[in-house]
């Protein structure tokens, strides 16, 4: 939330993965939106337009690569995407301990733990109130394993998910194609036609 007063839509944008494949579905669709001024006077008009920074200014000659280097950069991120998806969902295992603490009845189980070893002294409401009810401290603690064990698997899948966000994103930029003028970026502009008014130059529409 913090993120998205200095960013517009920042999750719908770089986080969810509906939001990933539709951007890759928009980048290898034959329309798109675009802005054909002939020519471009690079008047920046449709960048400062844009709500969404969707605008690809021209690619600076210091960046313009060498043919070649792109798909090697591709062929190497596609190479180490299964050690990165691995990495992920490893990390994502290892934090099951403190993502589980956050569930309450986990957190029963870890202070009744500690109240009947004398880690800790008193009880507190939740123990007071667990204490004079039917369930057994076992029944709880074997519900508290369980909930462990299942942030194992999610855990995983989490972290999994994660780095195969971060994997797309990582294809995504080493594909650089050369622009020489301002162009809507393919997956990230919404097509809502804001900057269209702002260019001098254009006359049309939308142009395939
Ligand atoms: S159509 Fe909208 S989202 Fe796309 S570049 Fe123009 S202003 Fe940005
Ligand atoms: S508003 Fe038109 S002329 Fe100006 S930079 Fe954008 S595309 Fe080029």
């Amino acid at each position: 939330m913090i993120l998205g007063v200095f960013v517009a839509r920042p999750y719908c944008r770089f986080l969810c993965p509906y939001g990933v494949l539709l951007g890759w579905m928009s980048y290898f669709s034959k329309f798109h939106l675009d802005i054909p001024p002939s020519p471009c006077v690079s008047c920046r008009l449709c960048e400062d337009s844009c709500p969404y920074n969707a605008i690809d200014m021209p690619t600076p000659e210091a960046l313009v690569e060498e043919p070649g280097t792109g798909k090697r950069r591709l062929r190497t991120v596609l190479f180490l995407s299964p050690l990165i998806i691995t990495a992920g969902a490893m990390v994502g295992y290892m934090l099951n301990e403190p993502l589980s603490r956050l569930h309450p009845v986990v957190q029963l189980s870890e202070r009744m733990v500690a109240e009947d070893t004398g880690l800790v002294q008193g009880e507190i409401l939740e123990t007071e109130t667990f204490r004079t009810s039917d369930q057994t401290t076992a029944s709880l603690h074997a519900e508290a394993l369980g909930i462990r064990n299942s942030f194992k698997t999610g855990g995983a899948w989490l972290g999994a998910f994660v780095a195969l966000i971060v994997t797309l994103k990582l294809i995504g930029l080493s594909i650089v194609k050369k622009r020489d003028v301002y162009t809507p970026h393919k997956e990230t502009c919404f097509s809502c036609g804001r900057c269209y008014p702002y260019c001098p130059v254009e006359e049309g529409g939308v142009h395939p």
